[in-house]
């Protein structure tokens, strides 16, 4: 079509047109899409900013953090929204890099920790996990790291605040090792550490990177100093240079050689120490990103799987965020490009409802205000307008029947009995829960021995969510109380005699459908859970369920 030849002329000009499937190729090849993994205050933000500043993306330290304090959140979004500074934008930022096109992913932490925060890991073709070197490996690391590894993503390390007082970096790696179960390659070493970080020696390519410390421009050079045993490294630190040299023969001896092969299996994972902060060994971790780091690979769906180098289009719809702005009731769903090219305009079809939309106004991700994009590729995002009928796991196509697998509900930590103060809203009351619960914003459980309501999340703000928009859309005002529960699982079992005889038992108490109708079973404590497996050894507890 004559777009497509318009633009083919307009990113290539010196050569003649090339063919769709050539360039759709292309385009997929030179992106990488992740997210980042860790535990709050580890210094993602920090290090996303860092990121930004050298693709050229934002020109000033300070924006992204601004945008995480809520300063500059934008009037129109929901009041909560502002409050905690959570904007679409942040969302997803795209940028350019060394001709490619990085597409990050937000994987909200602190208080915005949510179900979301795991789905987007479904969404991202590796991801680079920020570890607190003075702390190590911590909680939420380990929750986000299994869920990577339900599809083996490749992880990228980054031992984050060299410049403060911190572990012993050998025993951060045996930590990674034995509490996260994947290999660790270091790439870099760290030279001291605190007041005397001296920088690090890249292992790969015998170089030493010295620290200084600063790093709020892009251009910031580090001096690099070639091979371990050039003489003016003992000149310079005399002490810490021996040190270095034991450290580093007993790293070769003891520890993994980064094998490429290995990570991209998931298996292992290469090691960069650094301080975000001061913008260093940002850059090592953004080259192997680029060289290491898969671009989009292909997906399962239900029929066949597919190549992000097909030409027709394809997606699925990984998160929903609710508009935010009262007067439009508005939701944008966030659409990852499975294959194939999408241009404004086109008509694709919702799978589910087996319904053709045209999608005229689309949600681009950009971290600068360059001009607005019009296409989007294998790996990239796009934000579709939603009016309530688009849920979490949905998928569209130009038409075939592909439904994609791996975006699933994840078994939440947190429960609340609903209530509402006013009894005659109660159909509005389930009406809500119902749409809410299909679209992912929460999960909802029906107890079959009680007329109670449970409603399940990952994070304690999506209650709050929940209860603003059972509020503002439904006109329903809803109180959350406490429960007894603990954990949630879902329930199957090939032989329904089985199910039926757990139904009647004792056990048969804590059953609860899902909005889908799946059945679950909630403990009211880890022991309890643990006493009922044992007890029923022909059913599956699962920690999730897949899309209906
Ligand atoms: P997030 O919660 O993971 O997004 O973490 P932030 O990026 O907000 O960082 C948490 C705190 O650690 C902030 O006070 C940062 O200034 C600080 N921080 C981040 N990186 C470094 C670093 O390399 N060195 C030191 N000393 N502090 C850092």
């Amino acid at each position: 079509t004559d777009s497509i030849q318009e633009n083919v002329s307009r990113t290539d000009v010196s050569e003649p047109a090339k063919a769709p499937a050539e360039l759709i190729a292309r385009e997929a090849a030179r992106r990488r899409t992740f997210g980042i993994i860790s535990h709050p205050d580890a210094g993602k933000t920090t290090l996303t900013e860092k990121l930004l500043l050298f693709s050229g993306a934002i020109q000033l330290a300070g924006t992204v953090k601004a945008r995480k304090s809520g300063r500059h959140a934008t009037s129109d979004w929901m009041e909560i929204e502002k409050q905690r500074g959570i904007s679409v934008a942040s969302s997803v930022m795209q940028f350019e890099y060394r001709d490619h096109v990085v597409n990050l992913l937000d994987t909200p932490g602190h208080q915005d920790f949510s179900e979301d925060t795991y789905r987007v890991l479904t969404a991202v073709d590796s991801a680079l996990m920020v570890i607190d070197a003075a702390k190590g490996v911590e909680e939420q690391t380990i929750k986000l790291l299994n869920v990577c590894r339900m599809r083996d993503t490749p992880i990228l390390t980054f031992m984050n605040k060299m410049d403060r007082e911190t572990r012993d970096p050998l025993e951060l790696l045996d930590e990674v090792e034995s509490v996260l179960k994947i290999e660790c390659a270091p790439v870099t070493w760290p030279i001291g550490m605190g007041k005397a970080f001296r920088g690090v020696y890249h292992l790969l390519r015998d170089e030493i990177l010295l620290f200084t410390a600063g790093g709020e421009r892009a251009d910031q050079e580090f001096e690099v100093i070639k091979g371990i045993d050039n003489p003016r490294l003992v000149e310079m630190f005399p002490l810490e240079i021996e040190q270095l040299k034991m450290e580093v023969e007993l790293v070769h001896g003891a520890s993994h050689a980064f094998d490429l092969e290995a990570f991209l299996a998931g298996r292992q994972t290469p090691v960069f120490f650094g301080s975000a902060i001061n913008n260093f060994g940002v850059r090592e971790i953004l080259n192997a990103l680029l060289e290491w780091a898969p671009a989009p690979r292909s997906r399962d769906a239900t029929v066949r799987s597919v190549q992000p180098t097909e030409t027709p289009f394809s997606g699925f719809v990984f998160k929903i965020q609710a508009n935010m702005d009262p007067a439009h009731r508005d939701r944008i769903a966030f659409l990852r490009v499975c294959s194939g090219r999408f241009e404004r305009g086109m008509k694709i079809k919702h799978l589910r409802l087996n319904r053709e939309i045209k999608v005229s106004s689309v949600v681009t991700f950009m971290a600068s205000s360059r001009e607005q994009v019009e296409e989007a590729y294998a790996g990239d995002i796009i934000g579709l307008p939603n009016h309530g009928n688009m849920q979490i796991g949905d998928s569209f196509s130009e038409g075939e029947m592909l439904q994609f697998t791996g975006i699933p509900f994840f078994a939440p930590d947190f429960f609340r009995v609903v209530r509402i103060r006013n009894p005659l809203k109660i159909k509005q009351l389930h009406k809500g829960l119902q749409q809410l619960g299909e679209e992912g914003a929460v999960q909802v459980f029906k107890p079959v021995h009680s007329g109670d309501m449970i409603l399940g999340a990952v994070g304690v703000l999506q209650f709050e969510v929940v209860a603003s928009r059972l509020m503002n859309e439904y006109g329903v005002d809803a109180v959350f109380e406490g429960t007894s529960i603990s954990s949630a699982r879902w329930i199957s079992c090939d032989d329904k005699r089985v199910l039926a005889d757990f139904e009647r038992s004792s056990a048969g108490q804590n059953i609860a459908y899902d909005a889908a109708g799946n059945m679950a079973y909630l403990a009211t404590s880890g022991v309890n859970l643990k006493l009922t497996q044992e007890r029923w050894p022909k059913l599956t507890f699962h920690t999730t369920r897949e899309h209906a």
